[in-house]
């Protein structure tokens, strides 16, 4: 399985619009954050989970040839945004584009797309969702995804870990304020942990580096990528002090898992 990080930063991204600070004016390329999301390939089954603002140019960079499957983790802006350019991959499968979201997510992409859902109106040319409301554990060719619901501030986001071969092999929680016992449970000693490490000082629905590294060790995770960082991270210096499992995650890094 081959994992794609198409978008590394928070909400507004990296650099931050009108901010000149060191990050968001740094050489290195590590320190250039899209907004969250992650391709992941097993053979010939490609799927992506959220579609941020920036998906058309993340989808470019990475040139993703086609897309068998979307999967929401919630409806922020940040991760719904780039839902339109499904477009063209929605036309090369025949007009289809298998959506998989939590039934309240799915409820908030077909209000904030509403041309695309309602079938009454749309055009065969504009992308054709087909829902599939996540209510447990489904699978998408080999792989078995396990929704892992975590607390985001107000909303619950899904997290989701992915099974290969009835393995366990990788954890995806980009938005989370907190992981609760029973949600450690399932995700206990996971080879790679994908998780929100949104900064340094506490904020309301996001994990901080600190508690997420506290969160790794807990549940003893073997390599563990921090992700939805902002403009206060600058990647070469927080990543080197760092504990040895634990990396800050960056725009295009590939992962064989
Ligand atoms: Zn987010
Ligand atoms: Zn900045
Ligand atoms: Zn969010």
């Amino acid at each position: 399985m081959r994992l794609t990080f198409l978008g590394t930063g928070t909400s507004q991204g990296v650099p931050l619009l009108t901010c000149s600070c060191r990050v968001c004016t740094s050489p290195d390329p590590r320190d250039r954050r899209f907004r969250s999301s992650i391709w992941i390939e097993e053979g010939p089954l490609s799927l992506i989970i959220d579609t941020s603002p920036d998906f058309r140019s993340q989808a470019l960079r990475a040139s993703i040839p086609h897309l068998d499957a979307v999967l929401y983790t919630h409806s922020h802006a940040d991760h719904i945004a780039g839902f339109d350019d499904l477009r063209s991959y929605s036309v090369k499968n025949g007009n289809r584009i298998p959506i998989y979201a939590d039934p309240f997510t799915l409820s908030r992409l077909e209000k904030a797309f509403d041309y695309a859902f309602d079938l009454k109106v749309r055009s065969p040319a504009y992308v054709c969702p087909e829902p599939h409301p996540i209510t447990g554990p489904f699978s998408l060719g080999p792989l078995t995804f396990t929704p892992l619901p975590v607390p985001h501030g107000r909303i619950t986001t899904t997290g989701f870990r992915v099974d290969l071969q009835n393995q366990p092999r990788l954890v995806y929680l980009p938005d989370c304020a907190a992981v609760p016992q029973e949600i450690r449970n399932l995700i206990r000693k996971i080879p790679t942990l994908i998780i929100d490490g949104l900064r340094e000082d506490p904020h309301p629905t996001h994990l901080t580096i600190a508690q997420a590294i506290e969160i790794s060790q807990d549940i003893q995770a073997g390599q563990t990528w921090l992700t939805h960082l902002t403009h206060q991270t600058l990647h070469a210096e927080r990543d080197a002090t760092l504990p040895p499992s634990v990396r800050l995650a960056y725009d295009s890094l590939q992962l064989t898992l």
